[in-house]
């Protein structure tokens, strides 16, 4: 493959060769004027795949529905329980085989799916009962991109309240029903198991060990919902005398496989703990803004040597351009000043820490020896056009959209080509159908 202009470890590079065989990258060759005879050609700026490290597909029905009025989160969870009640393994496949797809659109290679739609109505389960998370992996499958399901644990409706309603759906009755269900969940070649525990209000604080014990056996990434609402921490330091994060730590679960998501209301001994401890975090700006849960301590994590990854979320959009930048742009507004992250660092955010935050590693950089997941992203559109080849990078993450990206690659088969994916033929009509399935 030939590229006008690719984004490295050290820069951008011009007229450049990239080869590729069995779908690994084995040589980078800048300033190669023309391309060579049979080579595809790439105009524009070539980036490492993106990796939306925590997505819940389904809440993807939820879009323009909840965004306006004065709802707050726990209003918004609401109408996503009554959209996850409808749902069964055929409408699920059918919905997050488009949304994937969208995401495919988006340039994202890898999804982290936080998994918790698990049973049947009223909590009874399917005749396999991991027919859900089977679904999103042939889901993903049939979209062209990779998946690690995090097999979410979920057992109680708050911190001391039994599931009702929807949530009897996501019940496992105890971590161990858990363990015995997500064990029998089989990895693809695009696809890897994880473990999530929902939050502190959804485990109990004595069923967390197990489930990081799962995940350590396996080495298995295992992933957290993680003080994304005040509430959430009084509601924790009430019940255990400990924030959430002390609540991991106490469950020996805080180590480099360990992902807190959001971490939006940290004390500064949580935001030690994550770095001495080397767990990431995965930041959902979109969603977090969305929700009117705040701006998380970006600047304080990374300089804590929190590794940071990017996730859509509540899919209010798909587009890790807007999560990329955001992390610096909040950053901004909650200090006052400007210049916390440089572009590349916002890049490697969505790249290839949020691979390894899903366990994927020799992903996420335009290198040899790494997977080809590439990313082209049109520079002439009325947004990007004007870009100066050598700020390319930059334009491209403070300015452009997921409309803008034209290519897309994954383990060096193109799954989008000129804007269109080449697997699924009408991804806006099929969004279309399944959300109007499920929802007026
Ligand atoms: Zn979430």
């Amino acid at each position: 493959m030939w590229c006008e202009i690719v984004h490295t470890r050290t820069g951008v590079e011009r007229d450049t060769v990239i080869e590729i065989t069995d779908g690994v990258i084995t040589g980078v060759r800048p300033d190669t004027p023309a391309p060579p005879p049979g080579a595809a050609v790439r105009r524009g700026l070539t980036l490492p795949g993106f990796a939306n490290a925590h997505s819940h597909a389904f809440h993807r029905v939820l879009r323009g529905r909840t965004q306006a009025g004065s709802g707050t989160f726990w209003t918004w969870r609401e109408m996503m329980y009554s959209a996850a009640a409808k749902l069964d393994p055929d409408t699920y496949l059918a919905l997050a085989r488009a949304v994937y797809a969208e995401m495919a659109l988006a340039g994202i290679t890898s999804v982290g799916e936080f998994h918790y739609l698990h049973h049947g109505p009223g909590g009874t389960p399917y005749d396999d009962p991991n027919a859900m998370g089977n679904a999103l992996i042939e889901a993903a499958r049939q979209a062209g991109i990779r998946i690690t399901l995090l097999d979410t644990c979920y057992l109680t409706g708050g911190v001391g309240q039994k599931p009702a309603g929807t949530q009897l759906r996501f019940d496992d009755r105890d971590a161990d029903g858990w363990a015995a269900r997500a064990s029998e969940l089989k990895p693809a070649e695009h696809a890897r198991i994880g473990a999530a525990v929902h939050s502190v209000r959804a485990v109990p604080a004595d069923q967390i060990p197990v489930v990081a014990a799962w995940a350590a056996e396996r080495g298995a990434p295992l992933h957290a919902h993680v003080s994304e609402q005040p509430a959430e921490n009084h509601a924790s330091l009430e019940a255990y005398g400990k924030t959430p994060v002390e609540v991991f730590d106490a469950a020996d679960a805080l180590d480099p496989r360990f992902i807190a998501v959001h971490a939006t209301h940290l004390t500064d001994h949580d935001i030690a703990r994550l770095g001495s401890t080397g767990a990431g975090v995965c930041l959902c700006p979109t969603t977090e803004r969305d929700l009117a849960d705040g701006i998380g301590p970006a600047g304080e994590l990374s300089r804590a040597g929190v590794p940071l990854s990017l996730g859509t979320d509540s899919q209010a959009v798909i587009d890790m351009f807007e999560e990329a930048r955001a992390v610096e742009l909040d950053e901004r507004l909650r200090t006052g000043s400007r210049g916390h992250f440089t572009t590349a660092r916002l890049l490697v955010h969505g790249t290839v820490l949020g691979q390894a935050a899903l366990g994927w590693e020799g992903i996420g950089r335009i290198e040899a020896g790494m997977a080809a997941d590439l990313v082209t992203v049109g520079l002439d559109s009325v947004r990007l056009a004007g870009t100066v080849p050598r700020l390319a990078s930059e334009s491209a993450v403070f300015a452009a959209t997921a409309s803008d990206i034209t290519h897309v690659m994954v383990a060096g088969r193109t799954i989008v080509e000129d804007g269109q994916h080449t697997l699924v033929e009408n991804v806006a009509g099929e969004l279309a159908a399944s959300i109007g399935a499920l929802v007026e």
